[in-house]
């Protein structure tokens, strides 16, 4: 069995109302999905964080004709042999989000060659079902803060109700609204605590909006409301900042801006959070993500896999998340967004406070073809 077709599959939709975090409003979605087939007819899928545009050509003029004839199975050595490629060939600049698509996609045809899920293939699963946490609470067009406290509020209502039992919210208001601050991000938190009692574990994540000063003072007023982790306080090249931080009372978390074992290898050593975030689509697939947990379990970090992609993505996360020592948990996106709901025939959804981990072959996933040509934008 070798590799005979490897192809970019851009996704894109419009949304009909656009949010906010710290970084950006997202009034659309767009994947870049890969998607790579053998001679025997085997088809394996894997996704890449970022826009279409960069991913999709390097996948198919950069990648495609490299993986052509190579036995799928061999994932370790194809992914090493891509970095080294793609190193030589964009220095320190090496596109993580094409390594990581292509990754997942060889360790699904892996799993599919074998009839096995990928979650056995990493080394066995110690659940069927995992806790997962609802991110939300972005940013919206609004008149007033207090119509944005008033929304935020009844949004965390609404995920208590739907049976979560853990949630995340945006901070870092000033970047979009320039009357608003620290103080506003800190009565978002605090709004979002009051609406769902004592009990409800709550994060919060600033996307890196935040220099050293004002993330000291968010994360003071954090430890007073309880929060588990205080996530993306700085830029992912302050590892120094995150640090001093660290050592602060409320947890630090982040990762989802750092790529393959190297950068984390600097952020682990340097005692920098007390939890890894790596994202399959852009750590560097499932093969870097291994690694990084592992090199956090060394430290006594605890690994969270950020996720913020299509079905794909999300079936991926869970696959790892079956491994993962600990009790680790799923971020479960609730933003509006139909490609990751419809992409798969067998949608993934929350029972109550957990996601079930499907062990079917491979990453799990049947693509549903009708969905995916209604959002494929390349024909
Ligand atoms: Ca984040």
């Amino acid at each position: 069995m070798v590799i005979q077709r490897t192809e970019a599959v851009p996704l894109y939709r419009d949304l009909d109302t656009r949010f906010a975090n710290a970084q950006k409003w997202i009034d659309s979605r767009e994947y870049c999905l890969v998607r790579i087939e053998t001679d025997d007819g085997l088809v394996g899928w894997g996704e890449c964080w970022g826009p279409i545009a960069g991913n999709r050509e390097l996948i198919e003029e950069y990648v495609a004709p490299r993986l052509e004839g190579e036995e799928p199975t061999a994932v370790e050595r194809l992914h090493e042999d891509l970095v080294f490629a793609l190193r030589s060939s964009y220095h320190s600049s090496v596109p993580a989000s094409v390594v990581s698509g292509v990754d997942m996609a060889l360790w699904d045809l892996y799993g599919k060659s074998v009839g096995t899920s990928v979650s056995r293939l990493l080394g066995g699963r110690r659940r069927e079902g995992v806790r997962a946490y609802a991110t939300g609470g972005f940013f919206s067009d609004v008149e007033t803060f207090a119509e944005l406290e008033e929304a935020v509020a009844s949004e965390a209502e609404g995920h208590v109700a739907a049976g979560f039992s853990a949630l995340k919210n945006k901070i870092g208001l000033s970047r979009h609204f320039p009357e608003w601050g620290i103080e506003e991000d800190v009565a978002l938190v605090r709004a979002i605590r009051e609406a769902v009692g004592p009990e409800g574990r709550l994060m919060t994540d600033a996307n890196h909006g935040y220099g050293r000063a004002d993330a000291t003072r968010v994360s003071r007023a954090l430890s007073d409301l309880d929060v588990h982790f205080f996530e993306e306080p700085l830029p992912p090249e302050d590892v120094e900042g995150y640090a001093a931080l660290n050592r602060g009372p409320t947890p630090i978390a982040g990762g989802e801006s750092w790529a393959f074992l190297h950068e984390f290898d600097r952020v682990l050593s340097a005692n920098a959070t007390s939890y890894v975030q790596p994202d399959l689509t852009s750590v560097g697939g499932f093969t870097s993500a291994r690694r990084v947990a592992a090199a956090a379990d060394a430290a006594n970090v605890g690994c969270l896999p950020h996720v913020f992609g299509s079905a794909i993505a999300l079936a991926a996360s869970l696959q790892l998340l079956a491994t993962l020592p600990g009790e680790p948990m799923l971020e479960f996106d609730r933003t509006p967004n139909p490609i990751r709901d419809d992409l798969a025939q067998r949608p993934i959804e929350n029972d109550g406070p957990t996601v079930e981990i499907p062990d079917r072959p491979g990453i799990g996933v049947e693509i549903d073809e009708d969905v995916l040509s209604r959002y494929r934008v390349d024909r």
